[in-house]
């Protein structure tokens, strides 16, 4: 017999969750554990796209991520991009209608309407059809206490109408309104500037659709939108669309302009164009695929990430331009600017993150998900309109990376910095001499190359691991972060199953300055930290190929001639020089000239072992 709990008697008010009603996507989150987060349900990444697909046979609208799909082979019976509509008459958007398939008008108290599929909706009830499913989404991650109350945002630029029409969507929807707050403001929160005394941020939002830029002024942790300006038609989107112009005209001659104009075809294109653009933000170079099977299409092109930067140049240099209009309207100059947050999933093009803090002279928020910060933003004010307080610093990265010394006094890098927590890796180490029997581990944290310039976190040994020749054991030692920030390490031999473990709060006794100091010395010494790295490693190449060589030289010496033996000796005694050494290009050149000098006793001793394998001795015996 199974007892199901139930919570019956629960008088706490509900949480209030922060809603990010977006153009392309809407988001939800809520304050849980101390920090606000994205809901998510299982095998969900939590993005509910703003679309809804009608099926032709009046069936319910479905709404969200399965639209994208229904889309691609009836382009017809979808609505995208509601946002722009909301609050707005027939002639304020004229431009923007030829993006809907269906017949607008307006009614009689002026809003725009949409026949859809025989019935009139009105941007506010087809929001709603949004909300609702978002409302569902959080649901499904909340089994109980989950209410209707909602933080919801809007663009700063938003008037008073378009502001009630959001209201109204949510009153649609059933949900209710605690308050409506500004886009910028809410990202603003989401990274705790509220939390300064006073100062400027500039908020930089590049969504799908949309593009701007908001000024804000703090004081005593209340916002002030100094000036906000944009362009409502530049984003994601119209970096797909260069990217899918380079596919349309390879493909034209191919498939003809009948083809090139059919919808499904141009979101097919546009739909691996945006694959392509998120691939070129982590790799140097992508590939640009379309198999249209119906249709006898298959395109192949390799893209690399210059070329697309080149592509968006323009589209980057026209949201400066509105970063400069910003600026002269709030009358500041980039120099007033105190932080610099991103905003929207754009942001994520390296070329863009560039730009931005070239422009404002200094490194943007990149801590959290760029797409995620609206959404996080408002269930921070969500939290603490129901009374919440925010002690707890919000850390949903790692700030600085986290890894083991190395022998020669490096630093391996097992958890790299801005990795989102909880997270955890492995690495896998083994010993350094023949018969060593512990391994020392030293926890690291830092940007720097040598462990000597990091900070360090604690030691802990791994006992126990059977004899064996150098490099032969396995240590696979995993480091795991834990939604509170506090890491484990642990070390486990596997032929033994013989463990060790340590326990640290890394950010413990770090404050913020001392944090960006830390990031600040690891861009200053770049250089020199990549060669001191360097040469740490050689030395310890060095080492170990000096010891491997003279392991069995004195036995080989009677196949070896003058020559090559005096060419070794050099080499090695050399090598046993190098030690001292720091410079990196020295010690490439020794370690070079040792691998190169050994060659014969190599051959020599190889020569050997083949033979003492067919007569059964081993290479001691001979
Ligand atoms: P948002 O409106 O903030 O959800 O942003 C959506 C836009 O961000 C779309 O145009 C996406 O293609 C774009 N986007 C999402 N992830 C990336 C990425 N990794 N690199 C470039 N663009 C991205």
């Amino acid at each position: 017999m199974a007892f199901i709990e139930l919570n019956v008697l629960n008088n706490e008010p509900s949480p209030i969750l922060g809603i990010d009603l977006g153009t392309t996507n809407s988001l939800v989150a809520m304050w849980k554990d101390g920090r606000p987060q994205i809901l998510k349900p299982e095998g969900h990444d939590g993005h509910i796209p703003s679309a809804i697909y009608f099926p032709e046979n009046a069936e319910q609208p479905i709404v969200g991520q399965a639209v994208r799909e229904r889309a691609l082979v009836d382009p017809t019976g979808t609505v995208f991009s509601i946002k722009r509509f909301m609050g707005r008459g027939l002639k304020d958007v004229a431009e923007e209608l030829s993006s809907v398939q269906f017949p607008a008008s307006e009614n009689e108290n002026g809003q725009i309407e949409f026949d859809i599929r025989g019935r009139m909706y009105t941007p506010q009830e087809l929001s709603a059809l949004i909300l609702m499913r978002v409302h569902d989404i959080a649901c499904k991650t909340q089994l109980a206490g989950l209410g209707r109350r909602i933080v919801i945002t809007v663009p700063a630029y938003f008037d008073d109408a378009q502001r009630q029409a959001t209201r109204d969507a949510a009153r649609l929807a059933g949900l209710e309104v605690e308050r409506i707050i500004n886009e910028p403001t809410a990202a603003s929160l989401a990274f705790g500037l509220d939390q300064m005394k006073s100062g400027t941020i500039a908020v930089y939002d590049l969504g799908g659709g949309t593009f701007d830029v908001s000024i804000l002024a703090i004081d005593d942790g209340v916002f002030r939108v100094l000036a906000t300006t944009g362009d409502t038609h530049l984003g994601g989107d119209d970096f797909d669309r260069a990217l899918a112009k380079l596919a349309h005209d390879d493909l034209i001659d191919q498939v003809g302009e009948e083809t090139a104009q059919d919808s499904a075809f141009q979101q097919a294109l546009r739909l691996s164009a945006e694959r392509t653009k998120i691939g070129l933000s982590g790799h140097l170079e992508a590939e640009y695929r379309i198999v249209i099977p119906e249709s006898s299409i298959r395109y192949h092109r390799e893209i690399k990430r210059s070329e697309f930067e080149e592509l968006s140049k323009p589209l980057i240099e026209r949201t400066l331009v509105s970063c400069r209009q910003a600026l002269s309207d709030a009358g500041l100059e980039a120099t007033d600017i105190d932080e610099v947050v991103l905003v929207g999933g754009s942001t994520r093009i390296p070329a863009v993150r560039e730009a931005v803090e070239q422009f404002f002279g200094r490194k943007p928020h990149t801590e959290l998900n760029p797409d995620e910060v609206v959404a996080l933003g408002a269930a921070v004010q969500g939290h603490i309109l129901s009374g919440g307080t925010r002690d707890i610093l919000l850390m949903d990265v790692v700030s600085l990376s986290l890894g083991l010394e190395t022998v020669g006094g490096g630093v391996d890098k097992v958890i790299v910095r801005n990795s989102p927590i909880p997270c955890q890796a492995t690495e896998t180490y083994t010993t350094n001499v023949d018969n060593q029997t512990g391994i020392k581990f030293t926890v690291i944290q830092g940007e720097r190359e040598l462990a000597g310039d990091c900070r360090t976190l604690g030691n802990f040994e791994l006992k126990g691991i059977p004899p064996m020749p150098a490099g032969l054991p396995r240590v696979a030692v995993r480091f795991q972060v834990d939604a509170n920030g506090m890491l484990s390490v642990t070390a486990k031999e596997q032929s033994t199953g013989q463990t060790a473990r340590i326990e640290v709060k890394p950010m413990h006794g770090l404050t913020d300055e001392e944090v960006e100091s830390m990031l600040k010395a690891s861009y200053d010494f770049a250089q020199d930290d990549f060669d001191n790295r360097r040469a740490a490693d050689l030395r310890v190449d060095i080492a170990r190929m000096c010891r491997a060589s003279r392991a069995h030289y004195e036995e080989a010496k009677p196949a070896l001639d003058r020559e090559t033996i005096e060419d070794i000796d050099e080499a090695l005694k050399a090598g046993d020089e190098a030690a001292s050494s720091n410079l990196p290009d020295e010690l490439q050149k020794v370690r070079d000239e040792i691998e190169r000098a050994t060659l014969p006793l190599a051959a020599v001793l190889m020569d050997a072992v083949a033979k003492s394998a067919m007569a059964g001795k081993t290479l001691d015996e001979l």
